[in-house]
């Protein structure tokens, strides 16, 4: 099945006891047995939901993987990959992460006696110089939040198969429908659901999608043992999200082409970070790895300090200042004083993450509109 009929389908067919075409919102905690053991596959909803597997079935599909497991948000995914881990292992990441996924790495693991490696991923040969015995997992982000750096996928999970070490990539800047890790030689791809796959700002999920049996097994064992899975409602609106993700990313990728463009030759504008230039350093891996570039662009405000780079974040009508990414509305968001206020200034500024960087997720309304509202903002 190609992509957008796996996105409307995968998983779900019509309800047997009802034809309902919709999957129903299994709204139970517990499930009904004949005698002990004796039920329907179904005993509790920490475990097993069946609203929340016709999402992890069609999840797995997007991605081209045998099996998909949904959390009940980006972090909590993120959580059950660690706790793969024991004390004494290591793990190689990048040097520009989300900075929740920084936090959790450094605040909360790093307690547990794991060490990180914090890399310059663009070249996969950096990564090599940090793996040693320990060494027991690579973590990816690739586009990276908010500076857009790519790290060549293919590479690193040849690095990682020669050595033996688990790769898992975070694929939420790009969606499945611009990328598919698994296809590339990774063994975990992990979402925040909340963002593209969600689509419309109105849940917050995370997920894990994997091929192999074993490793399935261990996560599901954590899944169930530590308990951050989703509830039905929630299930239900990301697969109704679902439904319309290869269009609505088409129009991400449109609209945010046309304002990548806009932004470039823009007097206000120092530097911008968008994969599908030319002159990104990276663009040839970008356009091997991706389908198409996305709608997620950074930029740098020419001579703007603090002041005054919010006086512009707040000036937008139709961007909303706010957290987050990849909904049907565009979003603006303060990378230092937002979703990255917990990474170190020295740490961030190292890769651009400056006092004077917004962040743009474009989203699907009328191109003239999000033009319009660019132009007045940096007026
Ligand atoms: C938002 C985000 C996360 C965390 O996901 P939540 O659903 O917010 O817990 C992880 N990685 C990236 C790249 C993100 O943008």
């Amino acid at each position: 099945m190609k992509f957008g009929t796996k996105a409307i389908h995968a998983g779900q067919e019509p309800d047997p006891t009802t034809g309902a075409i919709m999957t129903p919102i299994y709204q139970t905690s517990t499930y009904w047995q004949k005698s002990p053991g004796d039920n329907k596959g179904f005993e509790y909803s920490r475990g097993t939901n069946p609203t929340r597997q016709a999402l992890e079935s069609c999840l797995a599909a997007l991605e081209n993987a045998k099996h998909g497991l949904a959390f009940s948000s980006g972090m909590g995914a993120t959580d059950a990959v660690l706790k793969l881990l024991s004390p004494g292992d290591e793990v190689i990441t990048g040097d520009d992460l989300y900075g929740g996924s920084y936090r959790i790495f450094t605040k909360v693991f790093a307690n547990y006696g794991i060490k990180f490696h914090f890399v310059d991923m663009t070249k996969a040969e950096n990564v090599k110089q940090h793996i040693n015995s320990n060494t027991k997992l690579i973590w990816i982000e690739t586009p990276t939040n908010p500076t857009m750096q790519i790290v060549d996928i293919k590479a690193v999970a040849g690095i990682a198969k020669e050595r033996q070490v688990l790769l898992a990539v975070d694929n939420t800047f790009a969606s499945p429908y611009l990328q598919n890790p698994i296809d590339l030689g990774a063994d975990i791809v992990m979402h925040s659901v909340t963002k593209y796959l969600g689509g419309h700002s109105d849940v917050v999920m995370g997920a894990l999608m994997v091929n192999d049996d074993d490793l399935y097994k261990r996560l599901w064992f954590i899944y169930n043992a530590c308990g951050a899975t989703p509830g039905p409602m929630d299930s239900f609106l990301v697969l109704r999200g679902l439904k319309t993700l290869h269009l609505r990313m088409k129009a991400h990728c449109e609209n945010g082409r046309q304002i990548a463009e806009f932004l470039k030759t823009h007097p206000k504008v120092d530097k911008i970070y968008w994969p599908g230039f030319i002159d990104h350093p990276n663009h040839d891996i970008a356009k091997k790895q991706m389908r198409d570039f996305g709608g997620m662009i950074s930029i740098t405000l020419k001579g703007a300090d603090l002041q005054e780079t919010y006086r512009i974040a707040s000036s937008f009508k139709v961007f909303s200042l706010a957290e987050s990414l990849g909904g049907v509305e565009s979003l603006i968001n303060h990378p230092v004083s937002m979703t990255h206020g917990s990474i170190p200034k020295a740490e961030r500024e190292k890769v651009g993450v400056t006092d004077n960087l917004l962040r743009l997720s474009v989203g699907v309304e009328d191109i003239e509109d999000l033009l319009e509202d660019i132009k007045q903002a940096l007026s």
